[in-house]
């Protein structure tokens, strides 16, 4: 770090990303990343723009908007396209809080969330879970502050109702909710058909898990009208060519290949209860995930050990320090050969323990 550095950023503690490693081909379980690759059509989008490359993007990227505003049946005006979810979500701590507003959100949750916080000088909240990880709202009922909820929630992959959330926004109608759904798509109810009925109802979405895109970095935020102006007013203040055109291409045709989508979620949820009965059967036990993940521990090893033993035989996963969590480790769900070798893992792992 240079002397120059400021003390806010000095201070910070960056998000740390799961593991990209290159030094060995690992089976990747550890990002939350689709094992399938962008639909085809999608992909012969994006080339048609590489041509195109001298020029900048559309900063609105309508077309883009407009396909995702249909598919979400709400308009474009409610739309906003950002760098992955996460430039949506950081847009939104920039509007909503500030040192006198706080954010709120779980100890346990999405970590980028503190991170988001601290970068702008936010004071922040956390409430803690219940003991079986699930999230109660009336705990959030009296708080002050925007509120941001992962919907299903990482790393545990519960969900709450939308019953829950109508409470949560009716509960007091000055302050913002955030429903984070980036991992909707594979289980859970939205909060999409929320937003005429709810003007401090932000729901953000992302192309990176269910639409295989990680790599491109596209998510979307969806909103009444004049949420999506104040986002768009920090967009056009930070980085108003924030999705580019090949990113915006590959979007495109991800959006308007449902068939491929669809598929695609069903496989993982298949492979999601393909998984959760194998480890079962080892006897784990686990969180009931609506997400692209599993949620596991094992009572004879620690999910530090499990999590290292894995790697040595090139299976990566998350493993998260913290007290509540640390027992645990996260597998994202990828296709059924990685799962099977996975399972196979951790039966050799546990025979090698035992002995
Ligand atoms: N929200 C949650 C709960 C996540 O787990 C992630 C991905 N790690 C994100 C948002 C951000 O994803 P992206 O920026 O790739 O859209």
């Amino acid at each position: 770090m240079s002397r120059f550095l400021t003390d806010k950023i000095l201070k910070l503690k960056p998000y740390v990303p799961g593991e990209q490693p290159k030094e060995r081909q690992y089976i990747k379980l550890n990002t939350n990343e689709s094992p399938f690759p962008p639909s085809e059509k999608a992909r012969a989008l994006a080339k048609s723009e590489l041509d195109k490359l001298q020029l900048y993007p559309d900063p609105d990227v309508k077309e883009l908007t407009a396909a995702v505003a249909n598919e979400y049946g709400v308009k474009s005006e409610n739309v906003i396209m950002t760098n992955g979810s996460d430039e949506v979500l950081n847009f939104a701590f920039m509007a909503y809080c500030d040192e006198s507003r706080l954010a709120v959100f779980p100890s346990v949750t999405y970590g980028f969330y503190k991170v988001f916080a601290a970068v702008n000088g936010i004071n922040y909240k956390e409430i803690p879970l219940k003991e079986d990880f699930s999230i109660d709202v009336n705990d959030y009922i009296g708080v002050d502050g925007t509120v941001f909820i992962a919907n299903p929630n990482a790393p545990t992959g519960l969900t709450i109702s939308l019953a829950d959330i109508e409470k949560l926004l009716s509960s007091n109608t000055d302050r913002i909710v955030v429903i984070d759904q980036a991992y909707i798509d594979f289980g859970g109810e939205s909060a999409v058909k929320l937003i005429d009925n709810y003007d401090n109802l932000l729901v953000t979405h992302t192309f990176s898990k269910s639409r295989s895109m990680a790599g491109a970095r596209l998510g979307f935020g969806i909103a009444n009208k004049s949420i999506i102006e104040d986002l768009h007013r920090i967009r056009y203040s930070t980085n108003p060519y924030n999705v580019n055109r090949t990113t915006a291409a590959v979007g495109l045709g991800a959006i308007l290949d449902k068939e491929y989508f669809e598929k695609n979620c069903a496989i993982i949820k298949e492979n999601r209860a393909f998984t959760e009965s194998e480890l079962k059967k080892l006897s784990f036990t686990m969180t009931k995930s609506n997400a692209n993940f599993v949620f596991a521990k094992h009572g004879a090893i620690s999910g530090k050990d499990l999590y290292l033993k894995l790697k040595e035989k090139g299976v990566l996963v998350r493993h998260f320090e913290g007290a509540t969590v640390s027992d645990y480790i996260r597998i994202t769900v990828g296709s059924y050969e990685e799962m099977t070798a996975f399972i196979q893992a951790v039966k050799d792992i546990l025979k090698e323990i035992s002995q």
